[in-house]
């Protein structure tokens, strides 16, 4: 799964500040992005680029250098341009969760790329005729230009919790021994009856009180072990100290020992 991250690249075109670079690899490694690709950028990452990547060094000291953004983006299926202004031409426009979707998404097929502009101009027409789409983070019209790092951490954390929640949805919960119906009622009956003989409450009102608590059972749907404890406690409270002397703490799985539970009339 995580060779899914492993499979995103963030292009950075035409790149003039190195301090933006070190920002950059900072932002997508605190996310869990290792690929770094540089288009043109105006200087190789310097002192300023390390310092300001902060630990991210082994990024951009991995980063390729390219001439043009077509030999960045080789290997590519899907390509993304972020761009800091809602273009007018016709060209399809994400948002960024949906971007960050269609990254997770296709990038379990193969390589894919998001690409950043120059911080003084963003991506030329030309470059944008790579992309698939485009990718708006929707910030302020009268002022949506982020600084280029800024933009990519943004992108970088919708692309981790798009990663996260396709992960969630592929762990199926743990399969739970949970108690069955006749286990259940095996426990309400010896609710019942320990209730009964520890004087608690109204047996003409125990109706309504079983349903409240049965409600309450159901709702916590507990497994056998958890049923097992609920037992022992009833069984304590009927002044059944110990497993042995106690036919209820057996085990809640063996009908027999439910058979040996007084029938419930009011459940
Ligand atoms: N002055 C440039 C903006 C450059 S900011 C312009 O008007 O295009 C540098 C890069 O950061 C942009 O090219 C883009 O890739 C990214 N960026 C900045 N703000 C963004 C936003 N609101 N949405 C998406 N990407 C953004």
């Amino acid at each position: 799964m995580t060779q899914s991250l492993a499979r995103i690249r963030f292009v950075l075109v035409g790149p003039t500040h190195t301090g933006n670079m070190g920002a950059v690899a900072r932002a997508m490694k605190t996310m869990g992005l290792t690929r770094m690709e540089l288009v043109a950028p105006s200087r190789a990452p310097d002192a300023e680029a390390l310092a300001r990547a902060s630990g991210a060094d082994d990024l951009l000291a991995r980063a390729g250098i390219h001439r043009d953004l077509v030999e960045a983006l080789v290997g590519c299926r899907l390509v993304i341009g972020a761009s800091a202004r809602r273009r007018t031409l016709e060209w399809p426009l994400l948002e960024p969760p949906e971007c960050a979707r269609q990254l997770i998404a296709e990038s379990s097929a193969g390589e894919v790329a998001l690409v950043l502009g120059r911080e003084s101009s963003g991506l030329t027409n030309l470059e944008l005729a790579h992309c698939h789409y485009l990718v708006h983070i929707p910030a302020d019209p009268r002022f949506s230009s982020l600084n280029l790092a800024a933009a990519a951490q943004v992108l970088a954390y919708e692309i981790r919790r798009a990663w996260r929640e396709e992960r969630r949805d592929r762990l199926e919960e743990p399969a739970r021994d949970l108690a069955t119906a006749e286990e259940m009622e095996g426990l309400y009956r010896h609710l019942v009856e320990t209730l009964r003989e520890i004087g608690f409450g109204d047996p003409e009102q125990s109706h309504k009180l079983m349903r409240r608590l049965r409600r309450l059972f159901n709702r916590a749907r507990p497994d056998r072990v958890e049923l097992n404890i609920l037992r022992g406690i009833l069984s304590a409270a009927q002044g059944r100290k110990t497993a042995e002397r106690s036919p209820r703490r057996l085990d809640a799985t063996n009908p027999a020992t439910q058979l040996q539970n007084k029938p419930c009339s009011s459940d």
